[in-house]
């Protein structure tokens, strides 16, 4: 079997959903996506030339095709693995249809049957207790057994330098460590506390700080919410200093989560060897695939450090993301990003919705078990992009 053809199409979803078909001479087709960018479909079509002739099978091989054929265009990280990955995903779904095997039969097989799935709330509708409070019940009541919020820019206290250029327009300073106003801390404590009542103990809660905090501030915010016993804190100091993470981890009360952006294990060795997380969250299809996230786990696994999984995706990547997760030994929970966005079930077939019960069950059909829509795929097609043309 010879790859012939390269093709995406972008879903515009509540992100650009870039999805990859990779064909063969003998008529099979590998679905996958790739995570978000500028830049990343047109990527896509110019890996097409790295790929066609070759024997789908060689996956690994393939990557690191890819990753060297593109060494001198950035595949150590951004934009390039992302589109990288998606064709990776694609290149699985491929193999395991022509295998007649499930992806995850694949990459070590099953440590579990279903894949426990996290719910992104956040910000909430606005930042009052009731309104969290509120926002929490709603996901239980779906069947989440874990629920996260976004914890930072809640306060319009938290600037305290009013005549920066930023304020007063989006108000989104992210990574500018303004520092952390007593009344926004005293706000978060509010919120979580809410929370925490609303969903009981039994329900896990994790808070996104996305990189906004400096170190002693990370380390003053973990404190504040060690009372409200967290699944973890997320991203508290920006992704480029392993060194001021480790810091806050050390000195944290509640677990500490990073990783979404930093990409292959390259990209994640340092923060695993020096511990400097307790949970690593990288995104699988943008930290290099299926493959390169198993190796991730599988170094973290060496420190004790479990694996949690970063997503924004459709179903599509969202559904090859349970098959790697399923192989991992230490496995806490993959995000669902999309709760507002009411056709996400509908993007894929497969008889059944994706996620029921706070759960993804893993499809014992070979490849990635579940396929595109295509009506639902081309009504919401990004404007002006083709759909595999
Ligand atoms: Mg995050």
């Amino acid at each position: 079997m010879k790859i012939s053809g390269v093709r995406t199409a972008v879903v515009q979803g509540n992100y650009e959903w870039i999805l990859v078909r990779v064909y063969t001479d003998e008529g099979l087709v590998g679905l996958g996506e790739c995570y978000w960018g500028a830049g990343v479909e047109s990527i896509v079509r110019h890996l097409k030339g790295l790929l066609l002739g070759e024997d789908p099978h060689n996956v690994d091989w393939l990557y690191q095709k890819m990753v060297r054929g593109m060494s001198g265009a950035g595949s150590t990280g951004g934009a390039t693995v992302a589109a990288i990955s998606g064709v990776e995903l694609a290149l699985w779904d491929l193999k395991g249809q022509a295998l007649g095997t499930p992806i995850y039969n694949l990459l070590g097989g099953r440590h579990r049957q279903r894949i426990r799935i996290y719910a992104d709330c956040g910000h909430g509708a606005q930042p009052t207790p009731a309104a969290w409070a509120d926002k929490a019940r709603e996901m239980v009541a779906l069947g989440f057994t874990a629920i996260k919020f976004d914890i930072d820019n809640i306060a319009a206290a938290r600037f305290r330098d009013p005549y920066h250029v930023g304020v007063g327009r989006s108000g989104w300073l992210q990574g500018q460590q303004q520092p952390l106003a007593n009344a926004e801390l005293d706000l978060m404590v509010e919120l979580v506390g809410a929370v925490r009542e609303a969903i009981g103990p039994g329900i896990d809660l994790a808070l996104d700080c996305h990189w906004n905090y400096a170190a002693r501030d990370a380390i003053r915010i973990a404190e504040a919410m060690a009372p409200f016993r967290l699944l973890w804190l997320e991203d508290p100091t920006p992704p480029d200093n392993v060194e001021a993470l480790k810091r806050v981890t050390d000195r944290s009360p509640v677990p500490i989560c990073s990783g979404e952006n930093h990409y292959t294990r390259h990209g994640l060795r340092q923060m695993i060897t020096a511990q400097a997380v307790d949970i690593v969250q990288p995104d699988i299809p943008k930290v290099g695939g299926l493959l390169e996230a198993k190796k991730i786990a599988d170094l973290a696994d060496i420190y004790y450090i479990p694996f949690a999984a970063h997503n924004v995706s459709s179903p599509i990547a969202t559904m090859a993301a349970c098959h790697v997760c399923a192989g991992i030994r230490s496995f806490v929970a993959l995000e669902f990003h999309a709760h507002d966005v009411d056709w996400w079930q509908a993007l894929a077939v497969g008889g059944e919705s994706v996620i029921k019960d706070g759960y993804i069950a893993l499809p014992d059909r070979p490849g990635l078990g579940i396929q595109l829509d295509e009506e639902v795929a081309r009504a919401h097609l990004k404007p002006g992009a083709a759909f595999f043309a």
